[in-house]
């Protein structure tokens, strides 16, 4: 593949932290999509913004959606930039309370198909995304036809399938 290659990839936002300058939430993922743009992460599709229940012990509901964006960015590189971008954003990673994080940005599929890369720690597809009604729920809106490379199933299967299955693991 050129290195000079434009990917798609299918980004899972999602925050649970009011910001102080952005305010609740739902305006942490605008912002965030604006960073994204603004960093030339080019964002093709934004989906609606939803309100999901908080994980584990945490009482802090989340703001979650999912973005499609193009850049030359390889996996890795884009893994680097987004994790800057929650550093911009001020996340939390020590000492804060369970699972408080002003934003999480989680790439859940790539054009490129699957992929493993132990140096950089990073999976695609994302290995929890099939569970997460709150993944899959957004990701519906902005990329239905889109196939996870690993069952073969398109992102309206696996949302069929969620919501056979009730309640959902998270
Ligand atoms: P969470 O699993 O709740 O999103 P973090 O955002 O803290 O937790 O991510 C933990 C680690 O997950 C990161 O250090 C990152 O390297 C790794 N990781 C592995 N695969 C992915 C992926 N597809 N997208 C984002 N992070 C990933
Ligand atoms: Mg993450």
């Amino acid at each position: 593949m050129p290195a000079t290659a434009l990917h798609r990839y299918l980004i899972a936002l999602g925050s649970n932290v009011r910001h102080p300058r952005h305010g609740a939430p739902a305006q942490v993922l605008r912002a965030a999509a604006r960073a994204l743009d603004d960093a030339g992460l080019a964002l093709q599709a934004f989906s609606p913004i939803i309100a999901s229940a908080p994980l584990g012990p945490s009482r802090r509901r989340y703001a979650n959606a999912c973005a499609v964006i193009a850049t030359r960015l390889d996996p890795p590189q884009l893994l680097a930039q987004l994790q800057g971008l929650e550093h911009r954003f001020g996340r939390v990673r020590r000492g804060a309370p369970w699972r408080a994080r002003t934003l999480d940005l989680d790439i859940v599929l790539w054009s490129g198909g699957a992929l493993a890369d132990i140096h950089a720690n990073l999976v695609i597809p994302h290995p929890a995304f099939r569970q997460r009604p709150f993944v899959i729920g957004p990701a519906l809106h902005v990329a239905p036809d889109w196939r996870d490379p690993l069952t073969g199933l398109a992102t309206k299967h696996l949302a069929s399938r969620l919501t056979r299955r009730r309640p959902a693991p998270r």
